[in-house]
């Protein structure tokens, strides 16, 4: 019989490094990656259908009432949402996949699929995060004050997650995801004996 695929879910406040640690966990695991649908506008180099699916409001809208989504959810005034079919085919056909989301839709998912596995993302420190969200430079003043307000809501939620990895440096920061993985795919419930 065919065995299913893991569902991981990993979380954190904006700026936290989700992207960085994903992009080399990447690189050493075979995983689907999922690729969301957003209402954001572009930044410079992202492609459409590479970095996300770029949507109109009532393109996004549309796709809700199909149930198109796995979770979706509003961060930072746009609308970013799991296309569930792709994720779904690769589970079936027993690939892992990994899906790179905020805080909201990451509490949602454990509601609509509670076997996934929930990883939380957090900085060293809130002085940290602040750091490393102004430096990024890829936000205005406006959209880095807002991020870092719902940081500071993001980070109380931490223990209500499966596993909590702090982001010190990126190669530890891999290391315990990459740990987690493997550990997941041992778990007695997962592993049929022959
Ligand atoms: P950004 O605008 O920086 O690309 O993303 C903002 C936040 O939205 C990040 O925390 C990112 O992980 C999250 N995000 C990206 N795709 C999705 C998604 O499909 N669903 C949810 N809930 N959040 C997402």
């Amino acid at each position: 019989m065919n065995k299913k695929g893991i569902l991981f879910v990993i979380t954190g406040p904006s700026g936290v490094g989700k992207g960085t640690v994903l992009a080399e966990v990447r690189r050493q695991k075979d995983v689907y990656f999922s690729i969301s649908a957003t209402t954001r506008q572009p930044r410079e180099g992202e492609q459409d259908g590479v970095h996300y699916f770029f949507l109109t409001r009532e393109q996004f809208e549309q796709k809700i009432a199909e149930n198109g989504f796995l979770e979706h959810a509003e961060f930072s005034g746009n609308c970013y949402g799991t296309p569930a079919a792709p994720v779904d085919a690769h589970l079936e056909e027993g690939t892992d996949v990994i899906l790179e989301i905020e805080v909201q839709g990451a509490m949602q998912v454990h509601r609509s699929r509670p076997d996934a596995v929930r990883i939380f993302l957090a900085p060293p420190s809130y002085a940290e995060l602040e750091k490393r969200l102004t430096g990024r430079g890829t936000e205005t003043e406006e959209a880095v004050r807002m991020r870092l307000e719902t940081a500071k809501h993001e980070l109380t939620l931490a223990p209500e997650f499966d596993y909590v990895v702090i982001n010190n440096t990126v190669e530890q920061a891999v290391a315990d995801v990459l740990a987690i993985m493997q550990a997941e795919a041992c778990r007695a419930q997962r592993v049929t004996l022959h």
